[in-house]
């Protein structure tokens, strides 16, 4: 049985939720003289001067709307990495505590965990980079606290199947992360609409990737309200300054851009995908469920270099397990497509 209480560090049960006295006014006073602003105004031509709100409810009723999961299952935190660092100050004993990751994966779940101290236990995907289930309920133990699952998932590009995400979140007893960083330009559906059905669980999104907001830092959490509300204990308070806010706001009423942009670019990653795969350079295009591509070549790091002096930068990705000969490739637009295929095209 799943018991949210007995899973939190015990310091954190002691904590009080943040409270502001400006809470109990809601906006009504005329007179603010509670936090040490400064009462004459702000360089800036607008309110800087006093805190933002800190549970940022406006960006979050906008979310809301947008997702069709209430406000109060939201966090919003400075990029998605700071929701996995919470997620491990939260559930982990440092040096008693263990986190399972499957890679090749998103790396930040495993810098975090040595940030916190917890020890990290790898259970790699199949070589068709799926979960393997066996190997995963091997690594879980008593001090198991959490398992982070990354659909689609960076570098592979694929998404992970959903029966066995589900195996998981029914008998694994601690918190279940799906990190859908790329969930906007998959076939494959997100987790969110789940929420009500598992307690365990927590699904990370961002406005970094199909938003294009990577310089607003703005990343979301989504999980049961009590979860949530642990979240809010552990952030800074204000841990999305005015002017993230303001620009989450704005960006998020352009719905209908941001879907043109996942359109062309799903559009154009299958035509990449094609294009790369004629190439006698390319052993195997991954299909994927990204905005980018994860791509086997006959020397991955050559192929880098040549690519890096003519000003086209990729990722190699072949020092990763399951990755050898691998380069990650995002989907640029159709004119930098063109580009990179040129210039692939003349090593080959
Ligand atoms: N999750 C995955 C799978 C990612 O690839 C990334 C960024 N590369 C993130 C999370 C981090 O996103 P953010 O910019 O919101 O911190």
């Amino acid at each position: 049985m799943f018991d949210l209480n007995s899973l939190l560090r015990d310091n954190i049960k002691r904590l009080t939720p943040y409270s502001s006295a400006r809470d109990e006014f809601k906006g009504e006073a005329s007179v603010y003289l509670d936090a040490n602003e400064n009462s004459f105004g702000s360089p800036l031509p607008t309110n800087y001067h006093r805190y933002p709100d800190p549970l940022q409810w406006k960006v979050k009723y906008r979310l809301a709307d947008i997702k069709g999961v209430p406000p109060q299952n939201i966090f919003l935190g400075n990029g998605s990495d700071e929701a996995i660092d919470i997620l491990y100050r939260a559930f982990c004993r440092p040096g008693v505590d263990n986190v399972v990751l499957c890679p090749p994966t998103y790396g930040m779940y495993e810098v975090s965990a040595n940030i916190n101290d917890i020890e990290i236990r790898k259970a790699p995907l199949t070589e068709d980079f799926q979960l393997d289930l066996e190997a995963i309920e091997s690594a879980i133990d008593e001090n198991t606290k959490l398992i982070f699952i990354c659909s689609p998932n960076n570098p592979t590009a694929n998404a992970i199947d959903k029966e066995a995400i589900e195996m998981i979140l029914n008998n694994f007893e601690g918190i279940v992360v799906v990190d859908e960083a790329y969930i906007n330009f998959s076939r494959h559906k997100s987790f969110i609409q789940e929420l009500t059905e598992y307690p365990n669980l927590v699904v990370l999104q961002t406005l970094s990737k199909a938003w294009g907001l990577a310089a607003l830092r703005m990343g979301m959490a989504f999980a049961s309200e009590d979860i949530i509300n642990i979240f809010n204990k552990i952030k800074p308070p204000y841990n999305i300054n005015q002017a993230s806010q303001e620009l989450a706001l704005e960006a998020l009423g352009n719905v209908e851009q941001v879907n043109a942009w996942i359109k062309e670019t799903v559009e154009e990653r299958e035509k990449l995908t094609g294009e790369l795969a004629k190439l006698s350079i390319v052993e195997k295009v991954y299909p994927s469920d990204a905005n980018f591509l994860l791509v086997k070549t006959i020397d991955a790091k050559g192929i880098y270099s040549i690519l890096t002096n003519q000003g086209i930068i990729v990722r190699d990705r072949s020092k990763v397990e399951l990755c050898a000969g691998c380069l990650r490739i995002t989907i640029g637009t159709p004119e930098e497509n063109v580009t990179l295929l040129q210039a692939l095209q003349n090593i080959a």
